[in-house]
């Protein structure tokens, strides 16, 4: 059963499903690499003390990222300009992917709840602008202003 489903999907759409699999995702990987090359980095990483596991943490300002791979989570705008969702055994992945999105809803509310700021940013965005991303993240953390200070003191060699 496992083998009729694989052989019936998308290439594109095996190839998300595949890197979904992995802790730590490549989109994910590129946006923490460019949040630490735009000096934002004071996050952890995969928190499990909190509901949905979020991906990127920063503690201290109290903003919860998830990096959501477009596939599994049900990427509206990735669904719509390609055809992402299998054709076949389409209730079976409906259902998987519902149950995704429901999970991600709850994880969100309980967080908000808790006085946590949620930011999705999803796997299409990152691959489409990585700095995009970023500043997003640093507006939701309040660092806009300072956005050219923290690049200017990238400028200059640690320690001085
Ligand atoms: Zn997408």
């Amino acid at each position: 059963m496992k083998k009729s489903i694989k052989a019936t999907v998308a290439p594109g759409t095996r190839k998300s499903m595949r890197s979904n699999r992995s802790r730590d995702t490549r989109p994910e990987l590129a946006l923490r690499r460019a949040l630490w090359g735009a000096g934002l980095r004071g996050f952890r990483k995969n928190l499990r003390t909190l509901p949905g596991k979020p991906d990127i943490v920063f503690t201290k300002h109290k903003l919860c990222v998830f990096v959501h791979g477009c596939f599994w989570h049900g990427c509206a705008k990735c669904a719509e300009r390609r055809n992402l969702r299998p054709a076949t055994n389409r209730d079976y992945w409906q259902s998987k992917l519902h149950t995704n999105q429901r999970r991600d809803a709850i994880a969100t509310e309980s967080l908000q709840g808790a006085g946590w700021q949620v930011l999705v940013v999803w796997e299409c965005e990152i691959k489409s602008s990585v700095g995009l991303a970023v500043s997003t993240i640093s507006q939701a953390l309040c660092l806009d202003q300072d956005a050219s200070q923290i690049q200017s003191r990238r400028a200059t060699p640690d320690g001085l």
